[in-house]
């Protein structure tokens, strides 16, 4: 129902950054190269996302946004074993229930479809001439929870979040060229080349970029690789610190603390860091949270890993002072 859907909407939804969030884990779930996305108002007015991923086929639109209908969880143990960043089936409906969303989509070889779908109900579906992949539009988003509009912060601050999001994932994904926009500034774009060092470059500035040195190490559990910067370069926020497990962000506090650890003294009380850390393990070691918006995770074998971070970040800086 539309009611569960709205409900379902202020558990995944909480402002424009997660609209943006979901929208861009769809368009890699569905293999796109190349991802644009155009925002207006800090995204709240418009939120226009454009992908060149396999599309939606026309008999599978409606149920795209349909709740749980396309649910890849069938037990818990899969959790550990999901390949895509989508398994809930909850995004499109709930952004669908709060906000004015049109897709337009199209698989290879196959007539495109549009959906015009506002605060739940569908107005306008239909044939339409698309190129293969999908693009959707969210206009007014939260135009019917007047609440949840309320509880937005600044255009600046909610504009700053989805800036996060979409930096987090160009470094997570290099082979992906990214290409964001507020209004008529860019602010960010990527080759998709895969080059880390590049995206980093992207997103911080070159003269950053050149100061930050590269991590790599493994044991039997884990395999750990990245960038971490000159403890020269810092910021006052760890938020700069990003780290990779199997290819996914997450947030796992006491390892960016095992990386604290391995700057030492070097780092000013209260400064950090910018960095990021991709570390490959078995999927069976990681345990992800469901909850929806969260991306903490447990690991088994923590500390282990801690250990492990903390000396080739030790390592690392110790070859500065020879
Ligand atoms: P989930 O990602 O959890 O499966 P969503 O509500 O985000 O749920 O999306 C529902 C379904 O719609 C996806 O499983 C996928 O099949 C399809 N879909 C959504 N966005 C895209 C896209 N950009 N390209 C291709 N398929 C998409
Ligand atoms: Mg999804």
């Amino acid at each position: 129902t539309i009611l569960a859907d709205q409900i379902a909407a202020g558990e995944v939804i909480e402002r424009p950054a997660s609209v943006v969030k979901e929208l861009m884990e769809n368009a890699i779930d569905a293999h796109a190269t190349q991802i644009d996305i155009l925002l207006e108002e800090a995204g709240i007015k418009k939120i226009e996302i454009i992908d060149n991923g396999f599309g939606i086929s026309q008999d599978e639109v409606e149920l795209a946004f349909r709740r749980h209908a396309t649910s890849k969880i069938v037990n818990r143990t899969d959790l550990f074993k999901i390949k895509t960043l989508g398994f809930r089936g909850e995004a499109l409906p709930s952004i669908a229930a709060i906000a004015d969303v049109t897709m337009t989509t199209a698989v290879k070889d196959k007539p495109g479809m549009l959906i015009n779908i506002k605060g739940g109900q569908i107005i306008i579906k239909k044939s339409a001439p698309a190129r293969v992949g999908t693009a959707i539009v969210v206009k007014n988003l939260f135009f019917n929870t007047p609440a949840r509009l309320k509880y937005l912060k600044t255009p600046n601050t909610e504009l700053s979040k989805i800036v996060d999001i979409v930096n987090r994932l160009a470094l997570s994904y290099p082979n992906i060229a990214f290409n964001l926009k507020h209004e008529d500034h860019q602010l960010l774009k990527t080759a998709g080349n895969g080059n880390v060092q590049q995206v980093i470059a992207n997103i911080y500035g070159l003269k950053n970029a050149q100061k930050m040195l590269t991590i790599e190490t493994e044991n039997i559990d884990f395999k750990v690789s990245g960038f971490i910067s000159l403890p020269e370069l810092t910021r006052a926020s760890r938020e700069y610190i990003s780290i990779l497990i199997n290819g996914r962000y997450i947030k796992n506090y006491q390892l960016v603390k095992a990386l604290l650890t391995g700057y030492g003294s070097r780092l000013m009380v209260g400064r950090y860091p910018l960095a990021v850390i991709s570390i490959n393990m078995d999927p069976l070691l990681v345990d992800v949270n469901v909850h929806p918006t969260k991306q903490e995770v447990r690991l088994s074998q923590e500390s282990q890993l801690m250990e492990l971070l903390t000396s080739v970040v030790q390592e690392r800086l110790a070859t500065l002072n020879l």
